[in-house]
């Protein structure tokens, strides 16, 4: 089938229902200017920049013209204030942001090593950015939310499942939807009940953004088809899976594909890209876009933020998007 063809209708909510919430961690970003091995030794650093996986999907929801709100807690410091800040100047509601008197913001200091992977040092579990709960604000926004997206990375903070399993609950009575990123370090898939709980959010998403084996794990199931035919079995109506600098692909349970070519750019700092697509494909979606649009947009939003320094530093809104998608060229796929 022509890509454009494939019609605008979704299972997602459309926006009109209420916002795209995301629960999670709001951190920031400290990154050291020179590649090499940890921080052993004194080293110039550049930051704080804005971070967190749900912050910087969030961000670029709105950006680019969904509405979009975060469940989030940050410190009363200048760290979650530069977070809070950027997201409300950038559109997003940051209602149930709640800010905790005990803890600081959440960081992540790192450094690219010289093969392209990365050292962290993260202060996530003993800080604010642990401290998400299902205050009286997220209970609020929650009532009147019209699609929840949930990040694998937002299990390393224990008392989300609460705050998660509520949301489910309330938006899904109320004819919203969810997605998932399954962006789980598979450490973390061995703890506690994460493997059964991770499963639970797989069976009541009606969209799963996976990049890589990530498709796998979703699953449960090793092989492209194999894991696509295993989520439609189970209730998922698409799947947008992220291929880098290869672009994305579009799975429908109609038994559609629609594969959308990455933009060629030269990449500075790969941090959020993912995000950005997420967040830019979810607000596409249910502002009633083709699925080819979406992509287009998604991986503009990825390829985009991979071009600046900074985890969300280069989530784009729509006309920066629109001009980015008609001077950047293509990669062949
Ligand atoms: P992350 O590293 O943030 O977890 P991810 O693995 O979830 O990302 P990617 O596939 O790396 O997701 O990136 C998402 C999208 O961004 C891709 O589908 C692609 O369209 C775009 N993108 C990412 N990196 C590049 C790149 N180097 N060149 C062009 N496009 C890119
Ligand atoms: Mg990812």
């Amino acid at each position: 089938m022509p890509a454009d063809a494939i019609s605008s209708q979704t299972k997602l909510a459309p926006d009109a229902l209420g916002p795209t919430v995301a629960v999670g961690e709001i951190l920031v970003e400290i990154m050291a200017k020179s590649r090499g091995d940890g921080f052993l030794e004194p080293i110039e650093l550049v930051g704080p920049y804005p971070s967190g996986a749900p912050a910087i999907f969030t961000d670029q929801c709105a950006r680019i013209g969904g509405s979009a709100a975060i469940v989030a807690s940050v410190g009363d410091d200048d760290f979650g204030r530069i977070n809070i800040e950027r997201l409300r100047s950038d559109g997003a509601d940051v209602s149930a942001i709640s800010v905790s008197r005990d803890y600081p913001t959440g960081s992540a200091f790192v450094r690219y090593r010289n093969d392209g992977s990365r050292d962290f040092v993260f202060n996530i579990g003993k800080s604010a950015a642990a401290m998400v709960s299902l205050t009286a604000e997220a209970k609020a926004l929650f009532a009147l939310a019209g699609h929840l997206h949930v990040m694998g990375s937002a299990f390393a903070i224990p008392s989300v499942w609460e705050t998660m399993d509520y949301a489910i609950g309330v938006i899904k009575r109320r004819g919203g939807s969810v997605s998932l990123d399954p962006n789980l370090r598979k450490e973390l898939l061995g703890l506690g009940q994460t493997q059964e709980r991770f499963a639970r959010l797989v069976d009541v998403a009606d969209l799963i953004l996976p990049s890589g084996d990530e498709l796998f794990m979703a699953a449960g199931v090793d092989g492209e088809s194999a894991a696509i035919t295993a989520l439609f079995a189970r209730g998922v109506t698409e799947i947008a899976l992220k291929r880098g600098e290869h672009g994305s692909t579009f799975f429908g349970a109609d038994g559609s594909r629609v594969d959308c070519p990455a933009f060629r750019v030269a990449e500075v700092d790969p941090t959020g890209a993912g995000d950005c697509f997420g967040g830019a494909y979810v607000a596409c979606r249910r502002l009633g876009m083709s699925v080819f649009k979406a992509l287009e947009y998604a991986n503009a939003a990825g390829a985009r933020n991979v071009t600046m320094q900074g985890p969300m530093e280069g989530a784009g809104s729509r006309q920066q998007l629109d001009e980015f998608i008609a001077v950047t060229p293509r990669n062949a796929q």
